[in-house]
């Protein structure tokens, strides 16, 4: 008997993984796009940065947020975050392809897909606090009238999805005027917008054919290549013969392929901070083990920095969440425990450095340079600088800080005070410092004049937590220099030096 033929057909993503043909990879770069109105619910890094390269790329968007404060500040053309190319596009679209408004009805109503872009911050038990999506969700469906995509833009975790159409049709929502698909955002703060116009892959998990296809042509500027061949393209990685590829994947997919990245980018730091302390132990050199490992293809040299641990408003709840995740449901991943550790005992082995350097520390002045997160952002979300900060000031020490773009964030949660200052550049936080402390990777601290810097410090001692400076360097300018993951190294006839036993 002939094997009768199963004639359900798989789920459309399932043919389509990477370049689906349909979607637009593979059509034609002159191909013209079609504009698509889009609503992005929350105006913050992710929020405000995909207002504005949407509109890049040829769409009329609407950004809402609930702050009235940043919706002012926006339509008066100020961007409350520092992030490279942001204002230029905002002097570009805002108030013209780019409104600001506090009204989600009116967007809901205007638009075609609503992107929601809040926080997912991390709750005291660890999970991602999904009120602010769940809050969104119900607004949405209360003004609901015709067929709109909601877009998961938000880390989420699984299931998110599924608890967003719930919320909806819980308040009101037709099921068949929605889908829910998940969108997730790559970009990294301080590269934000190249990230966003030249992103390695869009993933986009979608359930719904028709869904899919919405957010097919939302990317197909960038997908076809037509973006890249326009004159005034903002440059980038990607170009018209080497477009990103749209991944098409289920819902539940998507959510787990952001949080499976930012896990698996925080196991390569803590795993590259791990080999540091071993580096540390055997007096050998993590650059060199580092730049060894990197170089093999399969394991890569990004990611690859030892330092001071991961921080940001991304990794340390991501981690978190996921392996709540994955805790729920009933699956062993105690691997993102150890990362978590390892991540926390970096920032106190830092202390240990700054203590070995100095002997006691109560009452040391300490400069120290870096307060984000890391460089070229001012965003001081679970800053390993910021706890270094207190952990030290809880010691007795006073500090003298200065950070390019983060400082006025700072003061909002550590004023200046008798123990606490801030300096106006990195020669200022140095005066008469007892040792200097770099704690982001801010390009401006790899080029310090080192003559100057020597000639300010009281001691000339450096803890760098980011490894901005060759130690054969810095002893020639005659530092004390502790680094991670590489041997001290001491100016000759340096007292410091047989204290320093690091
Ligand atoms: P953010 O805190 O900078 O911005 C969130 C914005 O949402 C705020 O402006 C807030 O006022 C607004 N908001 C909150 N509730 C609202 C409501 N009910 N209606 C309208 N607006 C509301 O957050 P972010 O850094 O942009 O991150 C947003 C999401 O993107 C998070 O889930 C985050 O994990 C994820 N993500 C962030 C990054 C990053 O580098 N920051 C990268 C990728 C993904």
């Amino acid at each position: 008997m002939a094997t009768k033929r199963c004639k359900k057909s798989l789920p459309f993503w399932n043919s389509s993984i990477i370049g689906y043909p349909f979607f637009g990879r593979h059509r034609r770069s002159d191909d013209m796009s079609e504009n698509v109105k889009i609503a992005v619910v929350g105006s913050g890094y992710v929020g405000l940065v995909a207002s504005v390269c949407f509109a890049e790329v040829g769409h009329d968007v609407i950004c809402v947020d609930n702050d009235e404060r940043k919706v002012a500040s926006l339509q008066a053309g100020n961007s409350l975050i520092h992030e490279n190319g942001l204002p230029e596009l905002l002097e570009k679209f805002g108030n013209t392809k780019v409104r600001f408004t506090t009204d989600l009805a009116e967007a809901v109503r205007e638009c075609e897909v609503i992107f929601i872009a809040v926080g997912t911050p991390q709750n005291q038990a660890g999970d991602a606090d999904l009120s602010f999506v769940e809050a969104v969700a119900c607004e949405i469906a209360r003004s609901l009238t015709s067929y709109r995509v909601i877009v998961e833009k938000s880390t989420v975790p699984v299931y998110t999805n599924e608890w967003v159409t719930r919320s909806m049709e819980r308040n009101g929502a037709a099921r068949h005027l929605f889908d829910v698909v998940s969108n997730p955002e790559f970009l990294r703060e301080g590269t934000a917008v190249s990230d966003f116009l030249h992103p390695d892959r869009i993933v986009v998990g979608a359930d719904s054919e028709r869904a899919a296809a919405v957010l097919a042509r939302i990317y197909l500027p960038l997908t076809s290549g037509s973006y890249y061949s326009q004159g005034g393209a903002i440059a980038g990685p990607c170009n018209a013969m080497y477009p990103p590829p749209l991944v098409l994947t289920s819902t539940k997919s998507a959510e787990i392929i952001k949080h499976a990245s930012n896990a698996f980018l925080a196991l390569k730091i803590s795993f590259i901070n791990a080999i540091s302390n071993l580096c540390e132990a055997a007096d050998a050199n993590v650059e060199q083990v580092a730049r060894g490992m990197g170089l093999d293809s399969r394991i890569g040299s990004k990611f690859l920095r030892p330092g001071i641990g991961y921080g940001g408003s991304c990794f340390p709840k991501d981690v978190a969440a996921f392996r709540s995740v994955a805790e729920q449901l009933g699956i062993d991943f105690n691997l993102l425990a150890e990362v978590e550790k390892i991540n926390d005992q970096q920032k106190k082995r830092f202390i240990g450095k700054v203590r070995a350097a100095l002997w006691t520390l109560r009452g040391k002045r300490i400069g120290v340079l870096g307060l984000a997160f890391k460089g070229e952002t001012d965003d001081i979300r679970e800053s390993p600088a910021i706890e270094i900060v207190k952990l030290l000031l809880a010691e007795g020490c006073s500090i003298v800080a200065y950070d390019p773009a983060a400082m006025n964030r700072t003061r909002d949660i550590l004023p200046a005070g008798s123990n606490l200052d801030y300096a106006t550049n990195a020669y200022s936080a140095a005066k008469d410092a007892d040792a200097l402390l770099i704690l982001t990777d801010w390009a401006e601290f790899a080029t310090l004049d080192l003559d100057r810097l020597n000639k300010t410090l009281r001691y000339p001692i450096i803890i760098d937590g980011r490894n901005l400076y060759h130690p054969d360097i810095m002893v020639k300018y005659g530092f004390t220099y502790v680094s991670v993951g590489r041997p001290a190294v001491h100016p000759v006839r340096d007292l410091a030096s047989s204290s320093a036993n690091i």
